[in-house]
């Protein structure tokens, strides 16, 4: 079924300059009690100094939540998918392990996963999640989905370095990545 967003979060790993503004502004987001929720990494430090950011990339079939055994990650009508419900997560932390990119954290001292959830209190209004308000780069970008479908045509090469998600992990997500030359050739991302 098609969810009721009107936009998206876009990510140009290859733009990113490792600021880390994402993670502080991520902080910040009412309802994240000052952690943030997504990581920064550098992609080959023995190479190079390119870092990129990895964002939940908001399943359309979550691994996170079909492994959880109570039901406490919900995915949201704009296809946001939640943090885990404080009244119902046991902290078996199933769903860092089912999820291919290891995205949700866990806190030691309540024994609770978190993870990031779009900024929902933000997104569902249409608008930007922290991340892409502040990112200086236009790395994270919160775009339309016309926007999206005029870059997919700009980027659609033989050469497939433009992907509108990453399907050979966890099948379609809604948080769409433009794979860039720093990892042409490269199978998988992590
Ligand atoms: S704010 Fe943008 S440029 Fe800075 S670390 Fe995050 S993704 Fe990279
Ligand atoms: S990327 Fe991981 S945490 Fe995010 S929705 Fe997919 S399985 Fe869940």
């Amino acid at each position: 079924m098609e969810n009721t967003a009107k936009s998206v979060l876009y990510i140009e790993l290859d733009n990113c300059i490792g600021c880390r503004s994402c993670l502080a502004a991520c902080t910040q987001c009412g309802g994240h009690e000052e952690r943030n929720r997504n990581y920064v990494y550098d992609v080959n430090p023995l190479v190079n100094r390119q870092t990129m950011p990895i964002m939940c990339l908001h399943c359309v079939n979550p691994a996170c939540a079909r492994s959880c055994p109570v039901q406490a990650i919900q995915v949201h009508e704009t296809g946001a998918v939640l943090s885990a419900m404080v009244e119902k997560c046991l902290g078996c932390q199933n769903c860092t392990i089912a999820c291919p990119y290891g995205i949700p954290k866990f806190d030691e001292e309540q024994k609770l996963m978190y993870k990031c959830d779009l900024c929902i209190d933000r997104t569902k209004d249409d608008i930007p999640p922290m991340c892409a308000s502040v990112c200086p780069t236009n790395t994270l970008q919160w775009i339309s989905k016309e926007e999206l479908a005029a870059k997919k045509k700009k980027h659609t090469l033989d050469n497939e370095n433009w992907v509108a998600s990453a399907p050979y992990l966890e099948n379609e997500t809604n948080v769409r990545i433009n794979l860039p030359g720093i990892l042409q050739g490269t199978a998988k991302l992590f």
